[in-house]
C-alpha cells in the first residue's frame, strides 16, 4: 500500500514522488500535535498514517554517526507547507512584500543610528565647547 501523506493540504504520494514518509511518534503528546497540524478535520488513523519530508525543517533531523542517514529528531513537529496559503502565489507575494519591506527598514534603521550619531556628536561637541 502506497504512503500518503496525512497533512491535509498536501498531495504527496509515495506512488507518484520520492519524498521520505515519516511515522507519527509514539509519544502522545507529540501524536497529538502532529494530528493538529495535520488539520484534517476528518478522522484517521495516526498508528498507519504518515507526514511526508516537506513538513519539516532542515533542523528538524539530525545526521546518526554510525550510518551518516539523516533521521527525524524526536522533538520534530511538521512546520512547513500546512496551509494552502504557505504553498500558492499568496505566499511568494507576501513573502516579496515583506523582503522588500525588510529592505526599507533596515535603511530606516541605519538612518535612526546615523541621525542619532551625530546628534550625539554634536552634544558632545557643544560640551566639549561648554567645559572649555
Ligand atoms: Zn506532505
Amino acid at each position: 500500500m502506497p504512503s500518503v501523506c496525512s497533512v491535509a493540504v498536501c498531495r504527496a504520494s509515495s506512488r507518484v514522488s520520492k519524498v521520505k514518509f515519516h511515522k507519527f511518534p509514539r509519544n502522545q503528546e507529540f501524536q497529538n500535535l502532529w494530528i493538529e497540524k495535520c488539520g484534517r478535520k476528518d478522522d484517521f488513523n495516526p498508528k498507519t498514517g504518515r507526514v511526508c519530508e516537506i513538513h519539516f525543517f532542515d533542523d528538524d533531523y539530525f545526521e546518526t554517526k554510525t550510518s551518516g542517514l539523516k533521521k527525524l529528531k524526536p522533538d520534530a513537529i511538521p512546520g512547513k507547507k500546512l496551509t494552502i496559503e504557505n504553498q500558492g502565489r499568496m505566499s511568494s507575494r507576501i513573502q516579496r512584500a515583506k523582503t522588500k519591506r525588510k529592505s526599507e527598514i533596515d535603511v530606516e534603521i541605519m538612518q535612526m543610528k546615523s541621525t542619532n550619531f551625530i546628534f550625539q556628536l554634536k552634544m558632545y561637541i557643544s560640551k566639549m565647547l561648554n567645559d572649555c
